[in-house]
């Protein structure tokens, strides 16, 4: 343990199964509900949009859910993923803190959302599916999918934030590498995407209506379903292959992280690292501070309600209850463009009820200089979005010195920021700017609520 820097687990130590946090939680999650009908939504609305299988996960109370071999197989590309301890990084803050960090940038799409990519277009394809639409952010979920559907020879179409497609060209070449189709979103193709044109001809977009761009297109097209990148059950399920190989990781070095931190944009990398964790919490084996951290201009968490919101913005998904700012809200244009959505996952938001994880908020300029030390100390050059868990990271060490603790902080390392130097040119030449976000534009989308009586 003293010298090494790296953790790695051999192939055959990589989980088989995933780990399903509703097995474990007190209480069931409040169930999506159908505004229109006034009632609970059942299983079969979302028939017309998901393959059975992923709709059984999502309501799935079961504690381990097998892997299937198809998916096991491509995992092993880049899994088990490695476990590197931060030792530059806390040299350089002369912490006595022992920071690791979990490196999901080892993907092919350089981030954690494959391990829920190559999933989703399995369970498609084997209910007959070959055509698959989706929204995308920074362009890391579409991708991902882009990745998935070349592995399983089926159609992707991804519907790109456009602000994103402007300030990412080159995710848009690598998602065409991979054989996907691309429009930016609010596109032409949609009428949801016209009529959001018409209104606002110079938005920058936003995951809320690149999504009902996508799920319009599933529903209007034969053979084709909607895939989403974050936020729903059984995307968190398959993201839970994080934690258990860390909680492998830190069993072989005998030692147990007391703060663990993920980025939150929808809740898949930060759910994926700690819920295995949280298991530990729940059932009183450990006290470990679990931190979810998200922007200062998209403060989910931190400043919207738990409430019963629409996913997408064209209210064309259920109402599911999360922590939101309403499903009209705009988040300004920061360049981690995976954390500008305005809910969080239900299983996320249904633990920081619990009490069992705690959330900040970070304004963009410290998150980027925290991402620029990351780059200096350990080499790796973090996503935007991963830089909001360094940040936290670093202020745990710091305290930690202060405080002359030696804490272990395990902190996800969600994707690295290749594609992402338009966004660090900025922060250097001190083009970035901290976005206030007043109280009122949170009060007027939370005004658009859906009505909910159970
Ligand atoms: C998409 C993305 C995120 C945010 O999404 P979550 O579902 O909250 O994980 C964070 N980091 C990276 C690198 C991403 O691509």
């Amino acid at each position: 343990m003293e010298k090494s820097l790296k953790y790695i687990l051999p192939e055959s130590e990589l989980p088989k199964k995933w780990y399903n946090i509703q097995a474990d939680l007190p209480g069931e999650i409040p169930p999506p509900f159908n505004p229109a009908k006034g009632q609970p939504s059942t299983p079969e609305e979302l028939l017309a949009i998901f393959p059975k299988d992923l709709i059984m996960q999502e309501v799935s109370r079961e504690r381990w859910i097998e892997i299937p071999d198809e998916v096991y197989e491509i995992y092993k590309i880049w899994r088990p993923a490695p476990l590197i301890r931060a030792r530059r990084l806390e040299k350089a803050l002369n912490t006595p803190a022992k920071i690791f960090y979990k490196y999901e940038g080892v993907s092919p799409a350089g981030s954690h959302k494959p391990n829920t990519a190559i999933p989703q277009a399995y369970y498609n394809k084997i209910n007959g599916i070959n055509n698959l639409a989706t929204e995308t952010g920074a362009g890391q979920w579409g991708s991902s999918l882009a990745l998935a559907g070349t592995f399983f020879d089926m159609n992707i179409t991804v519907f790109m934030v456009k602000i994103s497609y402007d300030q990412k060209p080159f995710r848009k070449t690598m998602m065409q590498l991979w054989g996907a189709t691309i429009h930016p979103s609010p596109s032409e193709i949609t009428n949801y995407g016209k009529a959001i044109l018409k209104e606002i001809p110079d938005t920058p977009g936003s995951l809320g209506i690149a999504i009902s761009e996508a799920i319009e297109m599933a529903v209007t097209h034969e053979n084709t379903n909607y895939a989403l990148g974050s936020v729903l059950n059984h995307v968190l399920l398959h993201q839970t292959i994080i934690g258990l190989e860390c909680k492998k990781q830190f069993e072989a070095l005998n030692i147990y992280p007391d703060i663990i931190i993920g980025c939150v944009g929808g809740g898949s990398n930060f759910a994926g690292i700690a819920f295995p964790f949280i298991q530990d919490k729940i059932n009183k084996i450990k006290k470990t501070e679990i931190i979810a951290v998200e922007p200062f201009s998209c403060p989910t968490i931190t400043r919207g309600k738990y409430a019963y919101d629409y996913g997408d913005t064209a209210k064309m998904t259920p109402a599911i209850k999360m922590h939101t700012l309403g499903h009209s809200f705009i988040p300004a244009a920061i360049h981690a463009g995976g954390l500008r959505y305005h809910g969080m996952a239900p299983l996320v938001s249904y633990v920081k009820e619990l009490g069992l994880i705690n959330a900040v908020a970070y304004h963009q300029i410290p998150v980027f200089e925290a991402g620029a030390l990351f780059a200096k100390t350990e080499g790796i050059i973090p996503a935007p979005e991963s830089t909001h868990a360094i940040r936290c990271a670093i202020d745990k060490a710091i305290e930690c010195k202060n405080k002359n603790e030696e804490k272990i902080i395990l902190f996800n390392l969600s994707g690295h920021g290749h594609f992402d130097m338009v966004s660090y040119e900025k922060y250097m030449n001190g083009l970035l700017t901290n976005y206030e976000l007043p109280q009122e534009a949170i009060n007027k989308a939370l005004e658009e609520l859906p009505e909910v009586k159970l």
